[in-house]
């Protein structure tokens, strides 16, 4: 058998691991190429965002010959439900780390003498230790993965020392491929991996880190267990997380939700271990709906149906807002981020600031918190804002799922507005000698009849009540933050935080002259409709559902190690009745189906016996990757390679000058195309080629990439068929 024959039945061979072992019907972006590069032995960097899929890399390649993966993990409760979710599927993998008594580590090193086990999770304490190292020659290990490899780097949000003694595996392993894998999104960090990891030569793929399916919203914050309440009901029986900014809010925040009826507990780094590890079991288990939470809480929970985050305070900065809000929708279903925010958590956020002995550190939490509050404060898209913040562009400019996309704010003509509140400020400077702070602009504003109103005669001014019948409160503070951005006012903060005007501000209330500001944010808006492709039958999946937490709590496993959302919601949809129509279900392999098939298929037709089947038009999305459903925004890094391209540069250029694989380059140009943009197919293939190509795919269908590929015997990549693919069957659409 020649080369290429060999490597024409690994793509088939791969296709049908997944499908037999994941129950999915194909990759995810750059998943195929990274478990390629680590099946020929080279080191690999996988960044791809939460969610993207980054454990399949490491637990495919596993499969794909004999031997032993190692898996590096930070956590323990993450080691034991990847573990967990792995045997559900049927594949032999067992962790170690210091949860275990002396007598399972015993039995476990036994197992792992006699090559029982395809994958392997260890602590990196533990791996590091003399006996292991030893070990892992005797077990023959053909590939080490680090997974949440930011661990390494201080500029991280998790930085685990212990991290950076894995590269002195490089040299007790010369011969062992690394494949290292994070969802950081900072470019600082990205750097740390390679260099301290020594993975310099290694392939580096970067997926975009937009979340298509992340819808964000920002909210003034007026009421706020109300709003969160409000989320809620919304999604009655969904699950989501609450950040808090302190322990003590996460207690109340939990309290005042049971006092509601809904199942919420609190977790914090002050609850004793017990107590917070089983709120998060309880969480990760679906026994209770809501977790209201520190930043403790986060790092490494799989939970996959995580329908929606709440920040309930204002986060620190702009790369832990992504990373949290990153928790929902790993499935890939249409998930809520919600920020509740207002200007007097930004003063709290402040004056924490001010209290930090380090002048650098102060100076850099400050800009910090001044992005974070540009970014709730700003009128244009979220996700433009957030991907920006980590140097991706986005090529369109309304991403039809945040609240400034949905609901434009507009412009308008706020001149009225502004002399309001100016000449407010300036007659209680005048008439008291001293300024106040925005609070007591806006009381004086709204015609508030509070004990220092009264004090200090502020009802006797011409601005008091003015503002009463024009915009509420939230809206008035919503301006006044307007106003300090544009320059007619500024905040000091010492001794005391006082609106001021600015010199702008005296001229303009000389000389007027129109100003246009941003409609205020109103609290809570309306909702984006839900996306099509969550239609499915209610009631059958509201039952599937409450089988499937009995079957999980038989095993006792959480309930998504058993099927996903996405599986339930398919089923729900498609009403699958034998062995056949079940495994079209996606995460339905050849485990799951006998170990699940008859009592699911049961259940489903138990239903159909008392009801009718509902009709759905054909789920597009669910089935393929989400990152792939809606590529609509094209991140720099794409934007980059687009440009090199049309300069009239080759893939392999391009990949050259980059520092990427030719496959990275061959994925950003489809991604292009998808996103809309046009590249002209000569420059990559001549027209014999395409006529070759043309008629390959006319015999096997556009769908069939493999089977193409084999066609031709093996002469193209895939990246160049995909692109042929993507550019020709837009053309068809
Ligand atoms: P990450 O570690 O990158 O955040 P995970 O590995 O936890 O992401 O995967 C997120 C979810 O995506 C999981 O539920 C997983 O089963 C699912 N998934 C991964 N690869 C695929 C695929 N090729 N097709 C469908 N679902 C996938
Ligand atoms: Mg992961
Ligand atoms: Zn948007």
């Amino acid at each position: 058998m020649n080369s290429s024959h060999a490597s024409i039945s690994n793509q088939v061979a791969l296709l049908s691991l997944l499908k037999e072992h994941f129950g999915f019907t194909s990759f995810r972006p750059l998943q195929e190429e990274i478990i390629r590069d680590a099946l020929a032995g080279r080191d690999v960097v996988a960044l791809l965002p939460t969610g993207g899929g980054k454990s399949l890399c490491f637990q495919l390649a596993a499969l794909a010959r004999p031997g032993l993966t190692v898996v590096i993990s930070p956590l323990i409760a993450l080691m034991k439900d990847q573990v967990d979710a792995l045997q559900a599927n049927g594949i032999a993998a067992t962790f170690l780390n210091s949860s275990l008594t002396a007598q399972e580590s015993h039995d476990r090193l036994q197992s792992l003498h006699r090559g029982d086990y395809r994958l392997l999770y260890i602590a990196p304490e533990r791996l590091m230790l003399p006996g292991s190292l030893n070990d892992l020659l005797k077990w023959q290990v053909n590939l080490l993965a680090i997974d949440e490899a930011h661990c390494i780097s201080e500029w991280g949000h998790d930085f685990r020392p212990v991290y950076r003694r894995l590269v002195e595996l490089r040299d007790r392993f010369p011969a062992l491929p690394i494949m290292a894998l994070t969802a950081t999104a900072t470019i600082r960090v990205r750097d740390d991996i390679r260099t301290l990891l020594r993975l310099e030569d290694g392939a580096s793929y970067v997926a975009s880190f937009n979340r298509p399916n992340l819808r964000y919203r920002v909210q003034a914050k007026v009421n706020p267990s109300e709003q969160v309440l409000a989320v809620l009901q919304a999604q009655p029986h969904e699950s989501g997380i609450v950040y808090c900014q302190s322990r003590k809010a996460t207690e109340q925040l939990a309290e005042r939700l049971q006092a509601y009826g809904i199942l919420a507990k609190p977790y914090h780094a002050g609850l004793p271990t017990k107590e917070r590890i089983r709120h998060q079991e309880l969480f990760l288990r679906d026994e209770i709906q809501v977790i209201c939470a520190t930043i403790a809480f986060g790092m490494g929970i799989n939970k996959s149906n995580v329908r929606f985050v709440i920040h309930y305070d204002l986060p620190k900065n702009l790369e832990s807002y992504y990373q949290e809000t990153g928790r929902a929708g790993r499935d890939g279903l249409p998930s809520d981020c919600v920020l509740l925010f207002s200007a007097g958590d930004t003063v709290k956020q402040q004056r924490f600031i001010n209290e930090k002995p380090d002048m650098k550190e102060q100076q850099i939490a400050r800009a910090q918190l001044e992005q974070m509050v540009q970014y709730a404060e700003s009128a244009t898209c979220r996700r433009v804002e957030l991907l920006r913040y980590f140097g991706e562009e986005v090529a369109q400019e309304n991403c039809g799922a945040c609240d400034n996309c949905l609901s434009p704010r507009d412009a308008y003509d706020g001149t009225e507005d502004v002399i309001t509140v100016l000449s407010c400020v300036a007659q209680i400077r005048l008439k008291s000698g001293f300024g106040v702070g925005q609070n007591h602009v806006i009381e004086v504003l709204s015609g508030a009849k509070t004990e220092k109103v009264r004090r200090w005669g502020h009802e006797r001014l011409a601005a008091y009540g003015k503002g009463k019948n024009v915009h509420s409160r939230p809206e008035w503070a919503a301006i006044c933050r307007e106003l300090i951005k544009l320059g007619y006012l500024q905040q000091t903060t010492e001794p005391f935080t006082i609106l001021e005007l600015t010199p702008q501000g005296r001229d303009f209330l000389q000389v007027r002259q129109p100003v246009m500001l941003t409609k205020p944010m109103s609290a809570p808006e309306r909702k984006a409709a839900p996306s099509g492709d969550l239609a499915h039958d209610e009631e059958l999946f509201n039952r599937l559902r409450q089988l499937r937490k009995k079957v999980a709590d038989e095993r006792d496993v959480p309930a998504y190690v058993v099927f996903s959302d996405v599986a339930l919601r398919q089923m729900a949809r498609e009403y699958p009745t034998n062995d056949r129509e079940f495994l079209q279900v996606s995460g339905v392999g050849s485990r799951k189906l006998e170990e699940f098939g008859a009592i699911f298929l049961s259940t489903i037709t138990e239903h159909l016996g008392a009801h009718s089947r509902q009709n759905f038009p054909k789920e597009s999305s669910v089935n393929q990757s989400p990152l792939a459903a809606r590529k609509k925004s094209l991140g720099n890094t794409v934007q980059e390679t687009l440009r090199s391209f049309r300069s009239g540069k080759s893939v392999e250029e391009i990949a050259k000058q980059r520092g990427l694989v030719t496959s990275t380059i061959y994925s950003h140009l489809e991604q292009a195309i998808q996103a809309g943009e046009s590249i002209d197919i000569n420059q990559l293939l001549t027209p014999a080629h395409q006529t070759r190509i043309a008629a390959a795919f006319a015999q096997t269908g556009f769908g069939n990439l493999t089977g193409a590929k084999e066609l031709l015997h093996d002469l193209y990549d895939y990246g160049q068929l995909r692109l042929f693919r993507a550019v020709h069957g837009k053309r068809n659409q």
